[in-house]
């Protein structure tokens, strides 16, 4: 006989992970109840995953369950906030019982490396869609923002752009490359991103700005700017990539990715000069690294220089329903 709605929810959900004091009730009633640590705001974020627009149909369940939680907790990490508990939405064509086993295996995986606690959801029958909220939490009134950078602000990105575009790329065109250590990290940064929650939570009270790089530094960065009403100079050679992705790129990926690639989910900071060696000093104790790429300016809009020469990125950002 075929899984029920309840025993799905039952086998692959309730009771895994963590266990944490703040949740005074968690699956199994008609909503979750909650306790917020005294003094905190809470940061709310969620983001959706559609089969053949986010993922291929048949793409590894345990990495759709991980990253479904990663972009979510990615944005909990671009506001400075402390991750805590998360919701779930699934649509399912079919309660294919190995697809459950690793997307929840995928899932519970990060969630108990984050200390976060799966508290509810919705399960349907529909076409291939999972839905993450993420609830977290941070000091009242220091939330990291987009608006907030001012010129002479640095700024900076964490860890290497350019991995996941290439990655996708390299799917995308096909090829069957040998297996190969290069190509596996690209994937794995593809299918498998690290939150930057650490960073993002040390940056509190330091960055001026921030956001995490989903679709790409150039519109992401121009989210920033726009928010925050300036402009800015980027050195497009300091745009930091992998030795994977120096390796495997063509020579037209060589910038155009790190710039306009999307899904990487490092984050771009800026910081006010008087905040930028303690910035540094922070960021350099992280094991995700960081490079400092440009700097905030009055004049607005982005200019990329590469050597000192105006360079023009291709265009940037993936919009679901733009032209
Ligand atoms: P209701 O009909 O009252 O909305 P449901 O039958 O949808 O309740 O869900 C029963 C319980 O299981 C609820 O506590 C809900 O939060 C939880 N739940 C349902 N689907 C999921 C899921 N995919 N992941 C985690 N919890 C879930
Ligand atoms: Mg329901």
């Amino acid at each position: 006989m075929p899984l029920g709605e309840f025993d799905l929810i039952e086998r692959y959900f309730t009771r895994r992970g963590m266990i944490r004091k703040d949740v005074v009730l968690g699956i199994g009633d008609d909503a979750a109840v909650l306790r917020m640590p005294p003094g905190m705001d809470l940061a709310v974020a969620i983001d959706t995953m559609v089969s053949g627009v986010h993922f291929f149909p048949d793409a590894d369940p345990a990495s759709i369950g991980h990253k479904i939680l990663a972009v979510n907790l990615s944005d909990m990490a671009a506001m400075g906030a402390e991750p805590a508990w998360a919701t779930l939405a699934l649509a399912l064509p079919h309660a294919d019982e190995s697809w459950l086993a690793a997307f929840s295996g995928g899932f519970f995986a990060l969630a108990e490396q984050c200390d976060v606690q799966l508290v509810g959801g919705d399960t349907c029958r529909g076409p291939l869609t999972v839905t993450v909220q993420m609830h977290g939490f941070v000091p009242q009134g220091v939330a990291l923002r987009r608006a907030g950078a001012r010129p002479g602000d640095a700024i900076y990105v964490t860890g290497t752009l350019g991995d996941a575009g290439l990655a996708l790329r390299m799917l995308r065109s096909g090829v069957e490359e040998q297996p190969h250590a290069h190509a596996a990290f690209l994937t794995e940064r593809l299918d498998r991103p690290t939150p930057r929650i650490a960073a993002g939570m040390a940056l509190r009270g330091i960055a001026s700005a921030a956001i995490d790089v989903s679709d790409g530094l150039v519109a992401d960065l121009g989210h920033i700017l726009k928010a925050s009403g300036v402009g800015a100079r980027v050195e497009v050679e300091h745009v930091p990539v992998s030795p994977a992705f120096a390796v495997m790129a063509r020579h037209k990926e060589r910038w155009s990715l790190p710039l306009c690639g999307g899904d990487d989910y490092e984050l771009c900071v800026t910081v006010p000069p008087e905040k930028q060696t303690q910035a540094e000093q922070i960021l350099a104790g992280l094991a995700c690294g960081y490079t400092r790429i440009g700097v905030i300016e009055d004049t607005p809009s982005l200019r990329c220089l590469l050597h000192g020469e105006a360079f023009e990125p291709t265009t940037g950002g993936y919009q679901h329903f733009g032209a």
